[in-house]
């Protein structure tokens, strides 16, 4: 099972991806989450993207192609994966489908999760993060038992930079434009899905078992 998760920021992809990973026990590979493990473990890939990260940039294409092409290589794929957060560039899907090609796989299912922009500002600054085990809260709609700690291991939530109120606007902005042509791409393939992602986080993930048959590994 080879998915990719599109939305924009505050869609709601963190959330589905949990329960999709755990129920059809395949990884979750989020390259934003690569890219800030590898900032905060000091490593060369890390001082590669900082730069890039800090002013809302992308990390350049054959960077970011290379982190996942190494991560696709490793044994935990051979069942499927989810791709969370990539492709974000048409070299990049292209490079995945020829990636794949090599593997002698392919995408099964690109999974949008889709939600009225103007309700996407409330949800980003209002979420919250696990420094530990990267779970996701919102203050309002998805509190934890505990405020300000996780419901699964107790650590600090924090709230990520990208979240705060001034770049949430510019940030949803550059998503747009950049996630149109990817939507139209795999469109043309006929691997797209929207799924309604304005609705409770349980309903979500219904429609999505259901696009995809109910289907276990
Ligand atoms: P995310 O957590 O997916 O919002 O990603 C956070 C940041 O990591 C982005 O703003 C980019 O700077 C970088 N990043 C994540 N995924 C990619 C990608 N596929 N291509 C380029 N940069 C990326």
């Amino acid at each position: 099972m080879n998915l990719i998760l599109m939305g924009l920021p505050g869609a709601g992809k963190g959330t589905q991806a949990e329960k999709i990973v755990e129920k059809y026990g395949i990884p979750h590979i989020s390259t934003g989450d690569m890219f800030r493990s590898a900032i905060k473990d000091g490593t060369e890939l890390g001082k590669k993207a900082k730069s890039f990260m800090d002013q809302g940039e992308l990390v350049p294409d054959e960077v970011t192609i290379g982190i996942v092409r190494e991560r696709l290589g490793k044994d935990d794929c051979q069942k499927g994966f989810l791709l969370d957060g990539f492709p974000r560039t048409i070299a990049q899907a292209e490079a995945l489908e020829n990636l794949l090609k090599d593997m002698g796989t392919s995408i099964n299912n690109v999974l949008h999760i889709k939600v009225p922009t103007e309700k996407l500002v409330d949800r980003l600054t209002g979420r919250r993060i696990c420094l530990k085990c990267g779970a996701t809260y919102h203050v309002e709609f998805n509190p934890p038992k505990v405020e300000g700690k996780c419901d699964n291991d107790g650590a600090d939530l924090i709230q990520r930079d990208d979240d705060k109120p001034e770049t949430v606007k510019n940030r949803l902005e550059v998503n747009i434009s950049q996630a149109q042509p990817l939507l139209d791409f795999y469109d043309s393939k006929g691997y797209l899905v929207t799924i309604n992602g304005d609705q409770d986080i349980n309903q979500v993930f219904e429609d999505i078992e259901a696009e995809l048959g109910g289907r276990s590994l």
